[in-house]
């Protein structure tokens, strides 16, 4: 099945690098590849255990549509966290020139630099098609770069995991009083969104996550969505599964050490990013896929997870929670402060469609 949707997806690639590269070819003879180039190996990391699926096998896809679609003259060596050992060590990685290309959400790195906070997912704000339309066609890219360019880093978008749920609990969520003093694995900025309601967030590695829920070093988790989440087994030792309000379309990244690329020949650059580009696509699509199957298969085959939503109560304090953490991001620099506008005028824009659209198609078939 991947070599399928992988032979599918070269296939289309090679018309878009064609269309992309005839410029340069035509423009510069010494950019365009021939049999005597040396061959540009490139190292990448990501930041998830080898083989992970959907994250870990979309990196395994851009390294094949790379070299596929580079004649095997761009080679990319990709190492997991079995390999490098830090699962949050990316930025520095890509950074530091360390590594030339890092795959990660950007999320990750709020202690690195508080604006990288704003570019994966935020609490109560954009679906995944509305976001990807703010990332390509409303500045959120652009954004992005500015932020990440302080940092010798361009970033590309890497994938999108779609709708998440809110996560695994032990225990059920009555009221506001119950987050109180809960230790919850759940990164970003949903992560203070819950400090601000009095919980503890932490972040763990997707490797370690079992068994800090198992061992109880954390109460609850939230980790993706169906897809990812019934093949680690969190059922078994949490089983109240909560529908999401914090992550409603999380992106992965791509970063690229910016002196690596400034040294590529253009076609080479032009593989990359457009390699990235198509992988991501790919990646949301198995994403939505892999959680339509788990989806249909959890009553089957996890009886004893039961779906709740968080009571009203809940949800208003998150909002509050989250509406002042807004203010005072917006407060503590121009560059947030222009992100979170732009967000938030893109939602409203994009929402006001997804309402009479898509919302209102789902309304009136289900009369
Ligand atoms: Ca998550």
């Amino acid at each position: 099945m991947m070599m399928t949707r992988f032979a599918s997806l070269a296939v289309f690639a090679v018309f878009i690098l064609s269309a992309c590269s005839s410029p340069d070819q035509s423009s510069n003879g010494a950019a365009t590849p021939t049999a005597a180039q040396e061959k540009i190996t490139l190292k990448l990391a990501h930041g998830w255990p080898k083989g992970y699926p959907i994250f870990g096998e979309s990196v395994d896809d851009f390294k094949a549509l790379v070299e596929s679609l580079s004649d095997g003259k761009l080679e990319i060596k990709v190492d997991s966290t079995n390999k490098h050992k830090s699962a949050f060590g990316i930025f520095d990685f890509v950074k530091s020139g360390q590594y030339d290309i890092g795959q990660t959400a950007s999320y990750y790195y709020g202690g690195k630099d508080p604006d990288t906070l704003f570019f994966s997912s935020m609490p109560f704000s954009m679906t995944t098609q509305e976001q990807t339309a703010w990332f390509y066609e409303g500045g959120g890219l652009e954004l992005a770069n500015q932020v990440y360019a302080k940092h010798n880093i361009e970033v590309m978008l890497g994938g999108n995991t779609g709708m998440q749920m809110g996560g695994w609990f032990r225990k059920e969520i009555n009221s506001i009083d119950d987050l109180k003093g809960l230790k919850m694995r759940i990164p970003g900025f949903g992560g203070k969104v819950i400090a601000g309601v009095g919980a503890v967030p932490t972040n763990i590695p997707a490797g370690e996550l079992y068994q800090a829920l198992e061992r109880g070093t954390i109460d609850a988790l939230e980790w993706v969505a169906p897809g990812l989440d019934l093949r680690m087994g969190f059922h078994k030792v949490a089983p109240y599964y909560y529908t999401g309000w914090h992550e409603p379309g999380t992106e992965l990244m791509y970063f690229f050490n910016t002196d690596t690329m400034e040294k590529l020949p253009n076609w080479a650059k032009s593989v990359l990013r457009n390699a990235a580009r198509l992988t991501a696509y790919n990646m949301t699509t198995t994403t939505f896929d892999a959680n339509t199957e788990n989806w249909a298969a959890i009553s089957s085959q996890f009886p004893d997870v039961q779906i709740k939503q968080f009571p009203a109560e809940v949800i208003a304090a998150l909002k509050e929670s989250n509406q002042k953490l807004i203010d005072q991001e917006i407060a503590r620099s121009p560059i947030a402060k222009e992100i979170l506008e732009s967000r938030a005028a893109y939602l409203e824009k994009a929402r006001s469609w997804t309402k009479i659209g898509e919302q209102s198609y789902l309304e009136s078939i289900a009369q």
